[in-house]
C-alpha cells in the first residue's frame, strides 16, 4: 500500500491567509514549511487511487504529487473517502467536477448534507455516492478492504438545526488485501476510545489527528483530542511502538509545525512523526 499525505494542516491551511500570528508569518517568510488543509491519497496497486477527503487545495496538491498525474487517457483518482462534512474536507469536490464516474464515500448524514452540493455535481458528471457505513465495509479497486468507524464529532456549522446523529464523524481501517498491511486515517479525533485502541494495535500505520500540542492551546477545547499531556494522544501511541504513528490536520497554534520546538523533539522521541506535505510513504 503506498500513501501520499497530500496536506497536513488544519482548516485553512498553513499559513492561514487572514492571520498575522508568528507562527503564519514565518510560513509567509518561508522560515516554517507551508502546509496544504489535510488530504490523503492511498493506493493498493499504484494504479487506482483513493482521495481520503478533497481539500480546497486539492488542485495544486494533486499537481504536485506526481504519482496522482493523469496518464495519457484518464486520471488515475478513481473517488475519494470523506471523514466527514467539515468544509475544508468536502470542498475540493468542486474541483474534480469534471471527472466522470468518481465514487464518494461517506457517512448518512455527510450524504444528506451534502445533498444539494451533489445534485450540482451530477450535472457536471455522473458520480457514485455511497455509504460507507455499509455492513461488512466494502472493496476498492485496487485491492483495498476499507471499514469505516464513527467516532464523536459534531456536524459543520453550516448544517442548520441541532443533529443527534452520531456518525458525523468517522475514521477509516484500510487494509490492502495482497499483503495485510493496515492504515488507520483517523485526521480527526475528539478523545481516545477503545475503538482507537483496537484500530491502532492491529495497524501498520495510523495517520491521527495533530491538530493540537496541548488542551489548552486555543479557546477550542473538546474538539480535538491533543497530542500532550497525560490523556493525550502521545502517551495512547506510545502502547503502540510497533506501527508508524503520523499527526496531520496541524492547526497554525501548534508547536508541531516549526521543527526546532521542544514539542517537536517530545514527539520524535516518542516516535511519532510529523511529515511535510507531499510525503509518500509505503506500508
Ligand atoms: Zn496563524
Amino acid at each position: 500500500m503506498r500513501v501520499v499525505l497530500l496536506g497536513t494542516a488544519a482548516s485553512g491551511g498553513f499559513p492561514r491567509w487572514n492571520c498575522a500570528c508568528v507562527r503564519c508569518d514565518a510560513a509567509r517568510d518561508g522560515k516554517l514549511p507551508a502546509r496544504g488543509p489535510e488530504c490523503a491519497a492511498v493506493t493498493g496497486n499504484s494504479r487506482d487511487w483513493w482521495l481520503l477527503n478533497a481539500s480546497p487545495d486539492i488542485r495544486a496538491q494533486l499537481t504536485a504529487a506526481p504519482a496522482l498525474w493523469p496518464g495519457p487517457r484518464h486520471t488515475p483518482v478513481r473517488g475519494v473517502l470523506l471523514t466527514d462534512a467539515e468544509p475544508d474536507h468536502v470542498s475540493g469536490l468542486a474541483v474534480l467536477r469534471d471527472a466522470a464516474r468518481l465514487k464518494t464515500y461517506a457517512a448518512p448524514p455527510v450524504l444528506a448534507a451534502l445533498a444539494p452540493a451533489r445534485a450540482g455535481l451530477d450535472r457536471h458528471a455522473p458520480w457514485e455516492w455511497a455509504d460507507s457505513l455499509t455492513e461488512g465495509g466494502f472493496v476498492l479497486a485496487g485491492g483495498l478492504v476499507v471499514t469505516a468507524h464513527p467516532v464523536p464529532g459534531k456536524p459543520p456549522a453550516y448544517v442548520p438545526g441541532r443533529s443527534s446523529d452520531r456518525r458525523w464523524v468517522t475514521v477509516y481501517r484500510i487494509e490492502d488485501l495482497a499483503t495485510g498491511r493496515v492504515l488507520v486515517y483517523a485526521p480527526r479525533v475528539s478523545a481516545w476510545s477503545g475503538l482507537l485502541e483496537d484500530l491502532v494495535a492491529d495497524a501498520d500505520g495510523v495517520v491521527l489527528d495533530g491538530t493540537h500540542f496541548a488542551a489548552d492551546e486555543t479557546g477550542d477545547t473538546g474538539r480535538h483530542l491533543p497530542v500532550s499531556g497525560p490523556t493525550g494522544s502521545l502517551t495512547a501511541l506510545a502502547r503502540h511502538p510497533g506501527v508508524r504513528r503520523i499527526y496531520t490536520h496541524l492547526a497554525d497554534s501548534n508547536p508541531l509545525l516549526d521543527p526546532t520546538t521542544t514539542a517537536r523533539a517530545q514527539i520524535s522521541e516518542a516516535g511519532a512523526e510529523v511529515l511535510p506535505d507531499g510525503t509518500e510513504f509505503a506500508l
